[in-house]
């Protein structure tokens, strides 16, 4: 955990550490070891540093950097959200961050401390969401990240932070627009990313989406598996 930490680290980001893990120090230790543990400070997080969660500022702006075969969620988020904010036009409150979250409960704990859910709320989202949209930016469930594959975690990526983009565009507005237009520009903003990407041409995804709403196919239709809403 603590190379992917490491390896996910770059300027502009950091990693959020509420439980205070790893910061403790008993009193009485000896000074070699004090030396010894400010040298290993120095030289990067320790491995006890991995919080409840991670926590990115998210970069919409400088230069596209090309997508490696396997990047790191951070990287991903970064590209996607450069893509839907330099090709797309699309509007993002300043300071919008990413919170990666290691595990349900903690998850839960952020719906409710960072997006301001009500409690009961939380935990429904908590059993099923991969990520969710908040004002202050996406929540996202990491244990279910890793399983996911680079199509499904652009995806998820691209949908949620689709969201945070039209609080932004609503703005002002007098009322929020029905659910199934949210959902569904969320859903092409999506598709139009990971063509961008060079993921999946935006004709694979449109017809996808076509199969799935047919009659035959309906009642065999699986469940959103990653998604936010
Ligand atoms: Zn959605």
């Amino acid at each position: 955990m603590s190379r992917r930490h490491r390896a996910e680290r770059r300027p502009g980001e950091f990693m959020a550490d509420r439980s205070g893990n790893g910061r403790r120090r008993r009193s009485g230790l000896p000074l070699a070891w004090l030396v010894l543990l400010t040298l290993v400070a120095l030289a990067g997080p320790a491995p006890s540093a991995a919080g409840p969660y991670r926590e990115y500022e998210i970069r919409f702006i400088g230069e596209a950097s090309p997508l490696g075969k396997s990047p790191s969620d951070a990287d991903l988020i970064n590209a996607v959200a450069w893509t839907m904010s330099n090709k797309l036009d699309l509007p993002f409150p300043v300071g919008t961050k990413a919170y990666i979250y290691v595990n349900q409960a903690t998850f839960v704990d952020g719906l409710i401390q960072i997006a301001g859910e009500e409690r009961q709320q939380a935990w429904d989202k908590g059993r099923f969401a991969a990520g969710v949209a908040a004002r202050a930016g996406i929540l996202l469930r990491g244990d279910h990240l890793a399983r996911m594959h680079l199509l499904a975690r652009a995806g998820l990526f691209a949908h949620e932070l689709a969201h945070v983009s039209q609080r932004k565009l609503a703005d002002g507005g007098k009322a929020g627009a029905a659910m199934w237009i949210l959902e569904g520009h969320a859903d092409w903003v999506k598709f139009q990313v990971l063509e961008l990407l060079g993921l999946r041409q935006y004709r694979e995804s449109r017809d996808e989406v076509v199969r799935s709403s047919s009659p035959t196919c309906r009642s065999s239709r699986p469940a959103r598996a990653g998604s936010g809403r």
